[in-house]
């Protein structure tokens, strides 16, 4: 009970205090959304468009991002482009930031969101997809924030980089991404201390998501947990404005943040929770 109210008295104080969101601070924003042909990113593509944003989006499969670009003019956006690029690619996340600060005159949000796919199981041993998968959701991560930063310098821009829960909290069938999430986290936060040290005009914020209800998620889980899944477009309109806000931190669902700390409080009720949250049979 004492943990439950304290968590919940924390949790208004930030949202009292927390600023409040203009949208008519994202008319015209150039804005560079990863992994947006799907999911996440395509809700918050929308998201922006209908603020009157200027959007790079940016995937691996061209034609779908033309109809994401597409639907994004028809909400609003002031400008809508498309880049397709494969994130393991050691060139390919530093073409996509040029292309966008080329196309937009620089940026203002740079949203970091692509994963790869990786298969919801137990680990079997399988080191090149983990290799492979850092590349995609942590290397391209590092080297895109590396080089948008001159140009978020300059416009006392935001990098918003969505991680998950899993990135906090280590679980069951998903070795490989957790791992990567987990990495995000450290290189993130620590980067965050630098650039506040530095006094630099660059925002960082780190997003961490309980399970939401894409269709790249609901397929991988739904025969494994009934832990419930929160909407994709609210999930996105929520780290939309946590960049805009410049928020060190999003939880999404706010209760993912006491999961996060009750990890830390109980550990073992926790790992209990976590154990028998999955319908699996050795
Ligand atoms: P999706 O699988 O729906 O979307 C992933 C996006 O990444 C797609 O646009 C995909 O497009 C792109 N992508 C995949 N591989 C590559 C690649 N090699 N290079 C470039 N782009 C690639 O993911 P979600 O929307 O569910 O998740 C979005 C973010 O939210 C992720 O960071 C995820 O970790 C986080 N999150 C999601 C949760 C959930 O339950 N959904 C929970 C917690 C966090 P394409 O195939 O065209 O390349």
């Amino acid at each position: 009970k004492i943990l439950l109210t304290a968590s919940c008295v924390a949790f208004l104080a930030v949202k009292w205090t927390a600023p409040r969101f203009d949208p008519e601070s994202l008319r015209g924003a150039r804005v560079l959304v990863t992994g947006a042909s799907t999911g996440i990113g395509e809700q918050m593509a929308y998201h922006y468009a209908s603020f009157g944003a200027q959007v790079v989006i940016t995937a691996r499969r061209e034609k779908v991002l033309q109809k994401v670009a597409e639907k994004c003019l028809s909400l609003g956006a002031q400008k809508a482009l498309y880049i397709a690029a494969d994130m393991a690619s050691e060139s390919e996340p530093d073409r996509v930031v040029d292309f966008a600060v080329e196309k937009l005159g620089g940026l203002d949000y740079v949203l970091l969101n692509h994963i790869g796919p990786s298969p919801f199981s137990m680990w079997e041993g399988d080191v090149e997809h983990t290799r492979w998968l850092m590349k995609v959701n942590f290397f391209s991560y590092t080297q895109m924030a590396w080089r948008a930063l001159a140009s978020l310098e300059q416009s006392n821009g935001a990098l918003v980089i969505v991680s998950s829960l899993l990135g906090k909290m280590p679980s069951p069938f998903v070795v490989p991404y957790s791992s990567t999430k987990f990495a995000l986290n450290g290189f993130f936060g620590a980067l965050h201390h630098e650039l506040v040290m530095k006094k630099s005009n660059v925002s960082i914020s780190i997003c961490t998501l309980g399970l939401i209800d894409t269709d790249a998620a609901m397929d991988k889980v739904r025969a494994h947990t009934n832990v419930p899944a929160y909407p994709s477009a609210d999930a996105a309109l929520n780290i939309i404005i946590t960049g805009a806000t410049r928020q060190p931190e999003l939880f999404y669902p706010w209760f993912t943040h006491i999961v996060t700390l009750s990890k830390d409080w109980f550990p073992s009720i926790t790992n209990y929770i976590i154990q028998n949250s999955y319908r699996y049979t050795p």
